[in-house]
Protein backbone atom coordinates (compact mmCIF):
# COMPACT_ATOMS: atom_id res chain seq x y z
CA UNK A 1 0.00 0.00 0.00
CA UNK A 2 0.98 3.17 -0.78
CA UNK A 3 1.02 6.29 1.54
CA UNK A 4 -1.70 8.51 1.08
CA UNK A 5 -1.72 12.40 1.47
CA UNK A 6 -4.01 14.00 2.94
CA UNK A 7 -4.55 16.61 -0.02
CA UNK A 8 -5.46 13.20 -1.78
CA UNK A 9 -4.08 14.45 -5.14
CA UNK A 10 -0.96 12.42 -6.31
CA UNK A 11 -0.73 8.85 -3.73
CA UNK A 12 1.96 6.67 -4.45
CA UNK A 13 -0.04 3.98 -5.04
CA UNK A 14 -2.02 5.29 -8.60
CA UNK A 15 -5.10 5.08 -9.63
CA UNK A 16 -6.31 4.15 -12.87
CA UNK A 17 -7.33 7.46 -13.71
CA UNK A 18 -4.77 9.60 -11.85
CA UNK A 19 -1.09 9.53 -10.51
CA UNK A 20 0.42 8.57 -13.99
CA UNK A 21 3.01 11.24 -13.71
CA UNK A 22 4.24 10.50 -10.14
CA UNK A 23 7.15 8.59 -9.06
CA UNK A 24 5.95 5.44 -8.44
CA UNK A 25 4.03 4.65 -11.98
CA UNK A 26 8.06 4.37 -13.36
CA UNK A 27 10.51 4.65 -10.36
CA UNK A 28 13.20 4.09 -12.58
CA UNK A 29 12.34 7.44 -14.54
CA UNK A 30 11.46 8.22 -18.16
CA UNK A 31 14.02 8.26 -20.64
CA UNK A 32 12.82 9.67 -23.85
CA UNK A 33 14.58 8.94 -26.97
CA UNK A 34 14.72 11.79 -29.58
CA UNK A 35 16.85 11.07 -33.00
CA UNK A 36 20.25 9.47 -31.00
CA UNK A 37 19.69 11.78 -27.46
CA UNK A 38 18.06 10.36 -25.08
CA UNK A 39 16.34 13.20 -22.60
CA UNK A 40 15.93 11.82 -18.43
CA UNK A 41 18.36 9.19 -18.87
CA UNK A 42 22.36 10.41 -17.54
CA UNK A 43 23.54 12.37 -20.02
CA UNK A 44 22.44 16.26 -19.75
CA UNK A 45 20.73 17.57 -22.86
CA UNK A 46 20.92 20.99 -24.22
CA UNK A 47 18.37 22.15 -26.49
CA UNK A 48 19.41 25.70 -28.21
CA UNK A 49 18.31 28.22 -30.92
CA UNK A 50 16.39 31.36 -31.24
CA UNK A 51 13.09 32.80 -29.71
CA UNK A 52 12.01 32.67 -32.91
CA UNK A 53 12.77 31.74 -36.76
CA UNK A 54 13.34 35.29 -38.33
CA UNK A 55 14.97 34.49 -41.36
CA UNK A 56 17.24 31.50 -43.19
CA UNK A 57 20.23 33.54 -42.12
CA UNK A 58 19.68 34.24 -38.91
CA UNK A 59 18.80 30.54 -38.43
CA UNK A 60 21.51 29.11 -40.08
CA UNK A 61 23.78 31.06 -37.95
CA UNK A 62 22.70 30.05 -34.86
CA UNK A 63 22.16 26.46 -36.03
CA UNK A 64 25.77 26.45 -36.41
CA UNK A 65 26.81 28.14 -33.66
CA UNK A 66 24.94 25.59 -31.41
CA UNK A 67 25.74 22.77 -32.92
CA UNK A 68 29.57 23.94 -32.67
CA UNK A 69 29.28 24.36 -29.50
CA UNK A 70 27.80 21.04 -28.60
CA UNK A 71 23.86 21.30 -28.62
CA UNK A 72 22.14 18.52 -29.25
CA UNK A 73 18.55 20.13 -30.25
CA UNK A 74 17.67 23.03 -32.18
CA UNK A 75 14.69 25.11 -31.14
CA UNK A 76 13.26 27.88 -32.82
CA UNK A 77 9.45 28.74 -32.97
CA UNK A 78 7.65 29.64 -35.56
CA UNK A 79 4.13 29.96 -34.08
CA UNK A 80 5.18 32.61 -31.25
CA UNK A 81 2.43 33.30 -28.45
CA UNK A 82 2.66 36.91 -28.12
CA UNK A 83 1.36 39.35 -24.98
CA UNK A 84 0.43 41.66 -27.89
CA UNK A 85 -0.92 41.35 -31.27
CA UNK A 86 0.83 43.68 -32.56
CA UNK A 87 4.10 41.75 -31.90
CA UNK A 88 6.05 39.25 -34.62
CA UNK A 89 3.71 36.65 -34.51
CA UNK A 90 6.43 34.55 -36.13
CA UNK A 91 6.94 32.77 -39.59
CA UNK A 92 4.16 30.30 -39.56
CA UNK A 93 4.90 27.05 -42.37
CA UNK A 94 7.55 28.91 -44.23
CA UNK A 95 9.52 29.54 -40.78
CA UNK A 96 8.91 25.43 -40.23
CA UNK A 97 10.96 25.12 -43.75
CA UNK A 98 13.94 27.25 -42.90
CA UNK A 99 14.08 25.26 -39.29
CA UNK A 100 13.72 21.89 -40.96
CA UNK A 101 16.54 22.99 -43.28
CA UNK A 102 18.73 24.18 -40.52
CA UNK A 103 18.45 21.12 -38.78
CA UNK A 104 19.16 18.99 -40.95
CA UNK A 105 22.02 20.52 -42.12
CA UNK A 106 23.61 20.14 -38.17
CA UNK A 107 22.06 17.33 -37.63
CA UNK A 108 20.05 18.54 -35.06
CA UNK A 109 16.69 17.06 -34.08
CA UNK A 110 14.11 20.16 -33.38
CA UNK A 111 11.91 21.06 -31.02
CA UNK A 112 9.17 24.24 -31.35
CA UNK A 113 5.94 25.32 -30.40
CA UNK A 114 2.41 24.22 -31.36
CA UNK A 115 -0.45 26.77 -30.06
CA UNK A 116 -3.40 25.38 -31.71
CA UNK A 117 -4.28 21.59 -31.94
CA UNK A 118 -4.84 22.76 -36.33
CA UNK A 119 -0.96 22.88 -36.00
CA UNK A 120 -0.09 19.64 -34.68
CA UNK A 121 -0.14 17.43 -38.13
CA UNK A 122 2.50 20.21 -39.40
CA UNK A 123 4.67 20.71 -36.19
CA UNK A 124 4.18 16.52 -35.45
CA UNK A 125 5.68 15.95 -39.73
CA UNK A 126 8.78 18.37 -39.18
CA UNK A 127 9.64 18.93 -35.69
CA UNK A 128 10.95 16.27 -32.90
CA UNK A 129 9.38 17.55 -29.68
CA UNK A 130 6.43 19.55 -29.70
CA UNK A 131 6.54 22.52 -26.69
CA UNK A 132 3.73 23.82 -25.31
CA UNK A 133 4.16 27.16 -24.47
CA UNK A 134 3.37 28.38 -20.63
CA UNK A 135 0.37 30.14 -21.66
CA UNK A 136 -0.94 27.17 -23.06
CA UNK A 137 -0.26 24.91 -20.29
CA UNK A 138 -3.71 24.73 -19.10
CA UNK A 139 -5.39 24.43 -22.37
CA UNK A 140 -6.67 21.31 -22.03
CA UNK A 141 -8.55 20.88 -25.75
CA UNK A 142 -4.70 21.34 -26.94
CA UNK A 143 -3.34 18.87 -24.24
CA UNK A 144 -6.23 16.34 -25.15
CA UNK A 145 -5.08 16.65 -28.76
CA UNK A 146 -1.68 16.31 -27.70
CA UNK A 147 -1.97 13.33 -26.04
CA UNK A 148 -2.96 11.24 -28.94
CA UNK A 149 0.33 11.83 -30.98
CA UNK A 150 3.17 10.03 -31.06
CA UNK A 151 5.95 12.36 -30.59
CA UNK A 152 7.22 13.91 -27.60
CA UNK A 153 5.71 16.83 -25.96
CA UNK A 154 7.82 19.43 -23.75
CA UNK A 155 5.04 20.86 -21.34
CA UNK A 156 6.06 24.39 -19.60
CA UNK A 157 5.43 25.34 -16.18
CA UNK A 158 2.22 27.97 -16.92
CA UNK A 159 3.32 31.44 -15.69
CA UNK A 160 1.14 31.27 -12.31
CA UNK A 161 0.82 27.64 -12.14
CA UNK A 162 1.60 25.84 -8.56
CA UNK A 163 3.26 22.23 -8.62
CA UNK A 164 0.57 20.41 -8.47
CA UNK A 165 -1.33 22.37 -11.46
CA UNK A 166 1.55 21.63 -13.84
CA UNK A 167 1.92 17.97 -13.06
CA UNK A 168 -2.25 17.26 -13.75
CA UNK A 169 -1.59 18.85 -17.15
CA UNK A 170 1.08 16.51 -17.52
CA UNK A 171 -1.94 13.63 -16.70
CA UNK A 172 -3.36 14.97 -19.61
CA UNK A 173 -0.78 14.10 -21.82
CA UNK A 174 -0.41 10.80 -20.47
CA UNK A 175 -3.91 10.07 -19.44
CA UNK A 176 -4.15 10.10 -23.64
CA UNK A 177 -1.53 8.00 -24.20
CA UNK A 178 0.64 10.07 -25.00
CA UNK A 179 4.06 8.78 -22.59
CA UNK A 180 6.71 10.97 -23.81
CA UNK A 181 6.16 13.98 -21.22
CA UNK A 182 9.11 16.32 -20.66
CA UNK A 183 8.68 18.95 -17.87
CA UNK A 184 9.95 22.78 -18.51
CA UNK A 185 10.25 24.86 -15.48
CA UNK A 186 10.69 28.13 -16.82
CA UNK A 187 10.35 30.51 -13.75
CA UNK A 188 6.70 31.96 -12.66
CA UNK A 189 5.51 35.39 -11.21
CA UNK A 190 6.01 36.48 -8.51
CA UNK A 191 5.77 39.63 -6.18
CA UNK A 192 9.32 40.30 -7.33
CA UNK A 193 9.88 42.56 -10.60
CA UNK A 194 13.76 42.52 -11.04
CA UNK A 195 13.99 39.68 -13.30
CA UNK A 196 11.31 38.83 -15.76
CA UNK A 197 9.91 35.71 -13.91
CA UNK A 198 11.53 34.12 -10.76
CA UNK A 199 13.07 30.18 -11.78
CA UNK A 200 11.95 27.81 -9.06
CA UNK A 201 14.76 25.73 -8.90
CA UNK A 202 13.53 23.92 -5.85
CA UNK A 203 10.41 22.91 -8.29
CA UNK A 204 13.00 21.13 -9.95
CA UNK A 205 14.24 19.19 -7.21
CA UNK A 206 11.14 18.83 -6.00
CA UNK A 207 9.01 17.34 -9.10
CA UNK A 208 12.70 14.74 -9.93
CA UNK A 209 11.53 13.30 -6.37
CA UNK A 210 7.80 12.92 -6.97
CA UNK A 211 7.41 12.29 -10.75
CA UNK A 212 9.58 9.71 -13.12
CA UNK A 213 9.06 12.66 -16.10
CA UNK A 214 12.28 14.61 -17.39
CA UNK A 215 12.69 18.03 -16.11
CA UNK A 216 14.01 20.51 -18.73
CA UNK A 217 14.79 24.48 -17.12
CA UNK A 218 14.65 27.15 -19.63
CA UNK A 219 16.62 29.98 -17.81
CA UNK A 220 16.19 32.27 -20.10
CA UNK A 221 12.46 32.80 -19.83
CA UNK A 222 13.00 32.61 -16.10
CA UNK A 223 15.32 35.45 -15.94
CA UNK A 224 14.79 37.32 -18.99
CA UNK A 225 18.62 39.11 -18.90
CA UNK A 226 21.91 36.88 -20.67
CA UNK A 227 24.11 37.88 -17.79
CA UNK A 228 21.97 35.64 -15.15
CA UNK A 229 21.39 32.31 -17.72
CA UNK A 230 25.05 31.20 -16.84
CA UNK A 231 24.89 30.32 -13.16
CA UNK A 232 21.06 29.96 -13.56
CA UNK A 233 22.08 26.97 -16.21
CA UNK A 234 24.59 25.68 -13.85
CA UNK A 235 22.73 25.99 -10.66
CA UNK A 236 19.85 24.03 -12.80
CA UNK A 237 22.34 21.24 -13.49
CA UNK A 238 23.32 21.31 -9.70
CA UNK A 239 19.49 20.52 -9.01
CA UNK A 240 19.07 17.99 -11.22
CA UNK A 241 17.89 18.97 -14.24
CA UNK A 242 17.89 16.53 -17.36
CA UNK A 243 18.25 19.80 -19.67
CA UNK A 244 18.12 22.90 -20.73
CA UNK A 245 16.07 24.83 -23.43
CA UNK A 246 18.14 28.48 -23.78
CA UNK A 247 17.51 31.07 -26.32
CA UNK A 248 20.60 31.98 -28.33
CA UNK A 249 20.59 34.55 -31.31
CA UNK A 250 23.39 35.57 -33.26
CA UNK A 251 22.57 39.23 -32.98
CA UNK A 252 20.51 39.66 -30.09
CA UNK A 253 19.92 43.83 -30.58
CA UNK A 254 18.36 42.86 -33.73
CA UNK A 255 15.94 40.07 -32.65
CA UNK A 256 12.36 40.34 -33.64
CA UNK A 257 11.70 38.31 -30.14
CA UNK A 258 13.50 37.98 -26.87
CA UNK A 259 16.47 39.51 -28.07
CA UNK A 260 17.26 40.97 -24.22
CA UNK A 261 17.34 37.59 -22.81
CA UNK A 262 19.30 35.89 -25.60
CA UNK A 263 22.98 34.09 -25.43
CA UNK A 264 25.10 35.31 -28.36
CA UNK A 265 27.13 32.46 -29.56
CA UNK A 266 29.74 33.31 -27.20
CA UNK A 267 27.90 33.01 -24.40
CA UNK A 268 26.45 30.23 -25.18
CA UNK A 269 30.12 28.26 -25.86
CA UNK A 270 31.31 29.44 -22.47
CA UNK A 271 27.96 28.07 -21.25
CA UNK A 272 28.73 24.57 -22.95
CA UNK A 273 32.57 24.50 -21.67
CA UNK A 274 31.32 25.66 -17.72
CA UNK A 275 28.23 22.27 -18.01
CA UNK A 276 31.05 19.90 -17.66
CA UNK A 277 32.26 20.10 -14.19
CA UNK A 278 28.79 20.98 -12.05
CA UNK A 279 27.18 17.98 -13.84
CA UNK A 280 30.51 15.96 -12.91
CA UNK A 281 29.93 17.10 -9.07
CA UNK A 282 26.63 15.69 -9.09
CA UNK A 283 27.85 12.34 -10.87
CA UNK A 284 26.64 13.35 -14.52
CA UNK A 285 27.63 14.02 -17.83
CA UNK A 286 26.69 16.15 -21.12
CA UNK A 287 25.53 13.61 -23.15
CA UNK A 288 27.77 13.38 -26.01
CA UNK A 289 26.14 15.08 -29.56
CA UNK A 290 26.33 12.02 -31.73
CA UNK A 291 26.02 13.57 -35.45
CA UNK A 292 25.68 11.58 -38.35
CA UNK A 293 29.26 10.83 -39.96
CA UNK A 294 28.90 13.28 -42.99
CA UNK A 295 29.10 16.06 -40.38
CA UNK A 296 31.65 15.47 -38.82
CA UNK A 297 34.22 15.99 -40.90
CA UNK A 298 37.87 15.34 -41.02
CA UNK A 299 39.12 16.12 -37.03
C1 LIG B 1 9.39 30.42 -25.89
O1 LIG B 1 9.92 29.33 -25.60
O2 LIG B 1 9.83 31.20 -26.74
C2 LIG B 1 8.19 30.86 -25.13
C3 LIG B 1 7.24 31.62 -25.67
O3 LIG B 1 8.21 30.42 -23.85
P1 LIG B 1 7.12 30.50 -22.67
O4 LIG B 1 5.93 29.78 -23.17
O5 LIG B 1 7.83 29.85 -21.55
O6 LIG B 1 6.85 31.96 -22.42
MN1 LIG C 1 11.16 33.40 -26.23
Amino acid sequence: MGVTRTDGVLQSAPKKDSGRAHRDARPEGTCIQVGRVEIGGPGFVVMAGPCAVEDAEQTERTAAAVAAAGAHVLRGGVFKPRTSPYSFQGLGEPGLHVLTEAGKRHGLPLISEVMDASQIPLMEESTDILQVGARNMQNYTLLRALGKVRKPVLLKRGLAATIEEWLLAAEYLLEGGNEQVMLCERGIRTFETAMRNTLDLAAVAYVKQRSHLPVIVDPSHATGDPRLVLPMSLAAAAAGADGLLVEVHPWPERALCDGRQALTPEGFQDLMRRLPAVLAAMDRHLSQPERPAQLLGVR
